[in-house]
């Protein structure tokens, strides 16, 4: 399959594929994103196909406009609306009771949904020309990083989509945050583009979900299906390295040996520390929302370069911190040093 790249001004073309039951790549503030129609399930089957992930894996309904909410969601609390109201168009996902219109294949046969309203103006308008939700999960072949940019998506799925539109970098850099809202109180399933601290705003009571920060015990079945799975991980093997950023720039420092093949991702203050080896800096030891921004692309870049052994400086857990954090923690399959 020749996949075509398409700019801006081809939403159309993008819609139209998504109508007769193709897959595009398409971008949102968070990461691009595979899309299907979501109510074709064979259309919908393709995505697994095309990532090589798991089929008890649901995906997310994204919709233009939360007076959508209704076509496919039922029992919808007036929490939800209130969230909506906040937060979207935004990188917060909500779990819903499904309608029984939402196929098996977006769900995983779970009678809950995961919807979200994005804020990318394109991402929206493909939607609105397509007529329909689209599902989708990111647009990386399973258990990768996430891709933030149209080549990351051609690097991942070129030969096996229909097309991706360019619509730029992502400006969130990280997935949407899952709440579930069918369990009282609610429950944040994943971390991610918007911070906990805001979501407290709205929710007076939420529950982190213990995988949330740390792996998943033998026996233990998840509440979301993807927590499961090895996540988020780039070919070499990572160490992440959590403590005040000094500290943990200088053990890095301390344990990397000399060879070249071991790379470095850290805060911007220390780059130049590491002159040595490929280094991915990921903004200012402070600025969560900018390290969320480059963590996929870092991760990615590694890849790229080669190298063996891959070391990370890790921020705190305020702001977008807590969703770095958890793609960190599952991109080194929590093969975590605390200094
Ligand atoms: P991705 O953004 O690639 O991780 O894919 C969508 C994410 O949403 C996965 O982590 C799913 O497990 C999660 N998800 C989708 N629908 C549901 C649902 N009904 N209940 C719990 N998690 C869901
Ligand atoms: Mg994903």
């Amino acid at each position: 399959m020749n996949t075509q790249l398409l700019g801006p001004n081809e939403i159309e073309k993008a819609a139209a594929i998504l109508r007769s039951g193709g897959l595009v790549g398409i971008p949102t503030e968070t990461v691009y994103g595979l899309g299907a129609n979501g109510l074709n399930p064979l259309a919908v089957q393709n995505i697994f196909q095309a990532k090589g992930r798991p089929q008890d894996n649901p995906l997310i309904l994204h919709i233009p406009d939360a007076l959508w909410l209704e076509d496919y969601c039922q029992e919808i609390p007036p929490l939800a609306w209130r969230l909506a109201e906040r937060f979207w168009p935004g990188p917060l996902t909500m779990i819903l009771r499904r309608k029984p219109v939402v196929p098996d294949a977006v769900t995983a046969g779970l009678d809950t949904v995961g919807m979200r309203c994005p804020a990318h103006a394109m991402c929206r308008a493909i939607i609105r020309a397509a007529g329909t939700p689209i599902a989708a999960p990111s647009g990386n072949t399973s258990g990768k990083p996430s891709p933030t940019t149209a080549q990351h998506m051609l690097d991942d799925m070129e030969g096996k989509i229909d097309a991706v539109l360019d619509g730029g970098s992502c400006q969130v850099g990280v997935e949407s945050t899952i709440v579930d809202l069918t369990c009282q109180p609610p429950r944040l399933l994943r971390p991610g583009g918007v911070p906990l601290e805001e979501l407290r705003d709205v929710l007076k009571e939420i529950e982190l979900d213990p995988a949330v920060t740390r792996p998943m015990k033998e026996g233990e079945t998840p509440r979301a299906p993807g927590m499961k799975y090895r996540h988020y991980a780039p070919k070499a093997p990572v160490t992440v390295v959590k403590g005040e950023p000094a500290r943990s720039a200088q053990y890095i420092l301390d344990h990397i040996s000399d060879s070249y093949w071991e790379g470095v991702i850290c805060f911007n203050e220390f780059s130049h520390w590491f002159e040595n080896h490929p280094v991915e800096a990921l903004g200012g030891a402070l600025d969560s929302f900018e390290h969320a921004r480059r963590l996929f692309r870092a991760l990615r870049a590694m890849d790229g370069s080669g190298v063996k052994h891959i070391w990370a400086q890790c921020p705190g857990t305020g702001g977008m911190g807590l969703a770095v954090v958890n793609r960190l923690d599952k991109a080194a399959g929590f093969h975590i040093v605390e200094v």
